[in-house]
Formats: C-alpha cells, structure tokens, sequence
C-alpha cells in the first residue's frame, strides 16, 4: 500500500490531516515527522510509524522520508527561516525517492503581495524543480484566525481591522485537512494547484455583522489605516512582527488577496465548506 507521511503532525492543521488519513487508510499506512523526541515517542506510543527531523537541520531529515511515497508538507511556523527550512524537507524528500508532495502553501503565492507570500513561491518553485509529483494546496485564512479577537470584539462591541470592504473566503482547518487528505489518497492531483478557501466571501463589516447575529451584542466594524492598525494591535499586546504582519496582510486583503471563489475547495472534498457562522457559534459555546 502506498505509505504517506504527514510532516508538521504536532501542529493543528497536522492532527486534523492525520484524523482525515485515518478515516481513508490504514494507520500502517501512515506515518509522522515530528521535531521533537516527547512527539515521536507520544506518535509512536500511539501506534504510528514516526520518525524525527527539524526543517532546519538537513542531517536530521536524511533518512526521514525512506519507503514513504506521498508526503503532506505542511509548511513550517519560523517566518523568515522557511525558505532554506523548506528547501531542506524538498531535497530530502527528491533523495528519498518520494513520488508525490503536496504542500500546503498560501493563496495565490506567485503573485500575492501579502509578506507571508515570498516564502510559498519560493517553497512552490523548489518543489517544482524537485521532480516529484506534486500538489500545491494554496490556503486562505484559517477561518479559527477570526476567532482569535472574539473575546476582545465582544467585550468591546468594536471589531478593527485594516481590510476596508475587501472580502475574505477563510475555511476551517478541518475542512483543509480534509482537502489534503483527498488528495493523497486520490488519483488525479499530480501538477494540480488548488487554492484552498471556503464557499462564502464576506467582508468585516459582514464579519462583525455575523458576530452580532449569533451573540446577540451589536458589533460595529472599524476601518483604520494599516500604520494605525498595528498600532493598536501592539497596544493590544501582540509582538512586533505578528502586529506588523497582521496590518500589512490586512493592507493585501482591502484589495481582494485573501478572497478566492474556485470553488476548488467544496469540490476536493465533495460538500459545501463549513459555514463561518458555525464556527461563531462554536466559538461562542466554547468561550461561554
Ligand atoms: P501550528 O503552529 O499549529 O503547527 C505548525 C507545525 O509545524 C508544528 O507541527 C510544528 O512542530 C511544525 N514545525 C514548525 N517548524 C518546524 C521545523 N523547523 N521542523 C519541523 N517541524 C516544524 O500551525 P497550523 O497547523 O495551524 O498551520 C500549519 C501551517 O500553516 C503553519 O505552520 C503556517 O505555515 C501556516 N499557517 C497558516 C495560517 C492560515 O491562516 N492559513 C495561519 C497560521 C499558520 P512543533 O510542534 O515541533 O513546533
């Protein structure tokens, strides 16, 4: 049987791939690349073939990939270290003999303007140089990212941002992971490119619209200048980078760099994308 291994299986979008794997093959048939030895012993307790390496260190992703034949690269946390980090997963993977990879990189990557972007263009070219079969997932904006402000939105009745009225098509980690799943255990994606994101569009003004709707409480978008969004996002607390990224990505989707009606997502997994008011609700269940 074909052996799939799903890099970045610690993370939240790899334990959901792995579930999605194991409801279409059998765990013998899968296995892990995690970074650290608590990972790889808890997979490994678990009953999954587990193997250890870190994106950064070439030696230790050297026997990695040995007898595995398609590969989940999800795309590593250490903004501004990916590019030699991914490059080392793509040359191990090519050695190895891998003949699929699919990786999951951002929303129109070649020509995204949003910071995040250089970095998966660089990934999608290595990749496409490498010679193995692949499959780029192109995601949009985790629709749990949205969640992140919930409480502060509510206890405020104000929702910031920088985006004016361009629209967003986030989806659920779930959903993507199931995406990934499809795609590695179907024929038919190899040199495909799909970009990733969920059937409804809708700007923050209908965000915060939406948030009024499933909690009751009035909501009220504000639109600020991205130098004054960061601001308040440092004020807010977050770090430097996450603040100044957040705002310029923000910038990039005023004009429509995080919207995508493919569709390609609701196909890959043959059933509308979860609703983002289901996932306020959810979110505001948990949060009660
Ligand atoms: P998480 O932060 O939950 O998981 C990241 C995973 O990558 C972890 O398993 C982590 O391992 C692994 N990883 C990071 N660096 C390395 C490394 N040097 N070597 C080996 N493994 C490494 O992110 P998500 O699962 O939510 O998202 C997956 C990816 O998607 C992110 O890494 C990021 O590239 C991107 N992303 C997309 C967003 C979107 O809205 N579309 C939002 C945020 C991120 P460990 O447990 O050891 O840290």
């Amino acid at each position: 049987m074909t052996k799939i291994l799903v890099t970045g299986a610690t993370g939240q979008l790899g334990q959901l791939a792995i579930a999605a794997l194991e409801q279409r093959t059998a765990k013998e048939n899968l296995a892990v690349l995690v970074r650290s030895d608590a990972a790889k012993e808890d997979f490994a307790t678990r009953g999954f073939d587990a193997r250890q390496g870190d994106y950064s260190d070439a030696d230790s992703l050297n026997n990695a990939f040995d007898g595995i034949e398609k590969v989940l690269f999800i795309s590593g946390s250490e903004i501004g270290q990916r590019v030699a980090q991914h490059q080392n997963v793509v040359t191990a993977a090519a050695a190895a003999g891998v003949k699929h990879i699919a990786y999951t990189s951002l929303l129109k990557a070649q020509d995204n303007p949003i910071v995040l972007a250089p970095e998966h263009k660089a990934t999608e070219d290595a990749i496409a140089a490498s010679g193995m079969d692949y499959t780029l997932l192109r995601n949009g904006w985790y629709s749990e990212n949205f969640m992140m402000a919930l409480p502060q939105i509510l206890e405020m009745g104000q929702h910031f941002g920088a985006a004016g009225a361009g629209k967003f098509s986030p989806a659920t980690r779930a959903d993507m992971a199931e995406a990934a799943a499809v795609v590695l255990t179907t024929d038919g994606h190899a040199q495909k490119t799909y970009e990733i994101a969920g059937d409804e569009s809708f700007d923050y003004a209908a965000f915060a619209q939406m948030v009024s709707d499933a909690s009751g409480k009035a909501i009220a978008y504000v639109d600020m200048p991205a130098p004054a969004y960061k601001e308040a996002l440092l004020g807010a607390g977050l770090p430097e980078p996450m603040a100044a990224l957040l705002a310029q990505a923000d910038e990039q989707a005023a004009t429509g760099w995080l919207f995508d009606d493919s569709g390609d997502l609701a196909k890959l997994i043959g059933r509308p994308t979860t609703p983002l008011k289901d996932v306020i609700t959810t979110a505001l269940s948990t949060a009660a």
